[in-house]
Parts: C-alpha cells; structure tokens; sequence
C-alpha cells in the first residue's frame, strides 16, 4: 500500500473526485446510490479523532443522507454475491480437474490484478473471472436495482467508498447490459476523501445518530465483513465452499488457521473438504507475491486456491486508508473486523436471505447466463 499511497499519480487522482459527487447530487435527474467497503468501517474514525466503538459505520449512512445521496448500501452484501460466484468457480473448477497444475488465484484486488498481468501474464487464465465486490454492487444497481424502481440505468449513479486507490482505476471496467452501455461504477472516494468531505460539509460523527442501511441489501454478513482483511476473502469462500461440496455449514471458525497479517512469505493450510484435500496459501504485499508466485511456477509448492492482497495486511491497511507516520494498522484494523464478524448473526454468505432473494428474483443461481453477464469478466493483458 504504501507505494501506492506515496505515488504522486494516486495523489493527482485522489485530488478532486468529490466533485463528481457532488455535480450529481445537485442533478436532479440523478439518483445516487453509495456503498461503503468493509475496511472502511475499521480506520475512518482514525483521523477524526473518535475509537472505533464511537464511530460505527452507521454513522457515516447518516451523514450522507444528511448529504443527499439516495440509498446507501454496505459493500459486505456484494462482498457475500462475490463469495457466491467465485465459491462455486472454485468448487467448479476443482471438480472440472482444471486446478491439478496451479491454483485458482482470487481476484478481487485491482491491484494485484494489474500486477499479474504486467509480471506474470501467461497465468491470468488462472484468475478468478468474479468481479470484485465494489464492481458487482455497481452491476446490480444498474439493473436489478433500477428495475425494481422503474427508473434507466443511466439515471443511477453509484458512487463507492473505498481503502483503496486502485478501485478508482479498476471502475472503468465496462458493463453492458440490454440498451446500457457504461460503467459499473461511477465515482470512487477512499477513506481519506470521505475524512476530508465529513469535516468539509462540517458533519461531526460525534453527533451523529445511528442510520440504517437501505433494503433490499440491507444484510451482509460476517463473511463479507472479513473481505476487508487478509486471508478473509479466502476463509468466506472457504466457508461456502464447504457447504456447497457437502450441503452443510461446517464451524464458521473451521479455517481461522489463515488469520493474521504476515510481513514475509506467506500463509498456506490444508483443509479436508469432504474427502478434498484442498491447500490454500493467502498472501499480501507484491513482494511476498511474486516470491509466492514464482515458488508456484518452479512447482516448490503446489495449491488449490490462493488469495492475493496487493497491500501489506489487505484492505485494512489499504492505499487509501488514513496514514499515521510511523505506524502500521492493517492488523489492528483486521483484527477489529475480526471481531465484528464474531458478533454477526449470519456468518455464511449462502445464508444471507437478501442473497438468496436476488439470485431467486434476478440470477436464479450462481455461474447463470445472467451472473456471467454481469458479475464475471474475461481478464485480458
Ligand atoms: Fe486496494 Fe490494497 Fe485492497 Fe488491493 S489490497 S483492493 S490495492 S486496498
């Protein structure tokens, strides 16, 4: 993360993406929808000054209400949806025997993405086609969202909240769908933006009520809320992956054992799957991954499945978190994720019933025709 935050191109584009936001909340014609991403939730306090318990994520739903934007949603629904199509990617591909020479890498950092296909371009067949969350939420909102208000997808514009600068890059990913042609996304803000836009529009967390998220993605799980950490984009599709070989939950604590920041190397486990033997290794920071990746060509160590984090830590501790000189809060701020998941009442992403009624509503079932469309991409140099 920390090259990314130090690039002066990141600073260039980081410098006024708020008015984007802000010419279409003066447009009436425009109904914006925002998402906020898990990791968010574990720093913005930080440079506000408040703990974590005063400044739950609920807050920051209120202050932009306050603001004017539409609906707000939390990015830990779409975190679950990318869990439910790239949980049954794997599954797929374990049973197709296409992961018996390399792995099935994730894909849902746009930072990483754009390294393999600069450093290690012949492996990108090996990435997962799922679109990252923050692209699957703009792809829902887009169609299944503006359908159920009866309004054009060009009157929709989605706005994200993100720890990253990376995410600003990968929203130009395209997305058609029937008559539109446009983007998933149409303005992303990091967690500092968000900082400078509160004080800016002078909203205080420290008196702000408690908002609730917009239905009909109101519930994300603890599943999702990991995403935001290392090694938990891995553990929910492990999660899932579980219960789709078997039919059953296994303990949501079963492969805990990839928890936790590594600064060298990386983590692997192996989990047994119902008879599978599946060996995973989850991995953050470029320079651990191209140590990671070249162990893989030379065959030292053979996996099924490896996630891969751009920024040391993951998400958490992301280019566009709040940056205390001297200090590194990835894992403290995962931990912190951690434990929200711990508190979460549904903990499996194939759990959640707002899921469950978008694939019965609108993908009838994950890999669909529909989910192909829109929540998968062709990765290509
Ligand atoms: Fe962005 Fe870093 Fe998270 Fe990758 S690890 S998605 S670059 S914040």
């Amino acid at each position: 993360g920390q090259c990314i935050t130090h690039c002066p191109v990141g600073a260039l584009r980081e410098r006024d993406d708020t008015s984007m936001l802000f010419s279409a909340l003066e447009d009436e014609n425009k109904i914006v929808v925002a998402q906020i991403a898990p990791a968010v939730r574990a720093a913005w306090a930080e440079q506000l000054g408040l703990s974590r318990e005063e400044a739950p994520v609920e807050k920051i739903v209120t202050a932009f209400r306050r603001m004017g934007i539409d609906y707000v949603f939390d990015t830990t629904f779409s975190a679950d949806l990318t869990i439910m199509e790239e949980g049954s990617e794997f599954v797929k591909r374990l049973q197709d025997g296409d992961l018996e020479e390399y792995p099935m890498f994730t894909s849902c950092c746009p930072g990483w993405v754009r390294f393999i296909k600069t450093q290690f371009p012949d492996m990108i067949g090996r990435l997962s086609t799922a679109k990252s969350p923050q692209q699957m939420f703009g792809a829902v909102m887009k169609t299944y969202f503006a359908k159920k208000l009866g309004v054009d997808p060009e009157r929709i514009f989605t706005l994200s909240i993100m720890p990253c600068l990376a995410k600003k890059a990968e929203r130009e990913m395209d997305l058609f769908y029937e008559e539109y042609a446009g983007h998933d996304i149409d303005c992303v803000l990091t967690t500092r933006e968000l900082d400078r836009m509160l004080r800016a529009e002078h909203l205080n967390p420290q008196f702000l009520e408690k908002g609730e998220f917009d239905s009909p993605f109101e519930t994300g799980t603890g599943a999702g809320v990991i995403f935001g950490a290392t090694g938990g984009v891995m553990e929910a599709a492990l999660r899932s992956a579980y219960f789709l070989v078997t039919g059953e939950n296994p303990d949501a604590d079963a492969f805990r054992e990839i928890r936790g920041v590594k600064r060298q190397g990386w983590t692997e486990a192996e989990f047994d799957v119902a008879g599978n033997v599946i060996r995973v290794a989850v991995v953050s920071g470029l320079g651990n991954t191209r140590n990671l990746m070249e162990a893989i060509r030379r065959k030292e160590v053979k996996y099924e499945f490896v996630e891969v984090m751009a920024c040391p830590g993951g998400c958490a501790g992301g280019g566009g978190q709040p940056i205390h000189d001297g200090q590194e809060l990835a894992e403290e701020r995962g931990s912190s994720l951690y434990f929200l998941d711990r508190d979460t009442e549904i903990r499996f992403s194939h759990d959640n019933p707002d899921i469950q009624n978008l694939y019965e509503e609108f993908f009838e079932k994950p890999l669909s025709h529909r989910a192909h469309q829109l929540l998968h991409t062709e990765h290509q140099v």
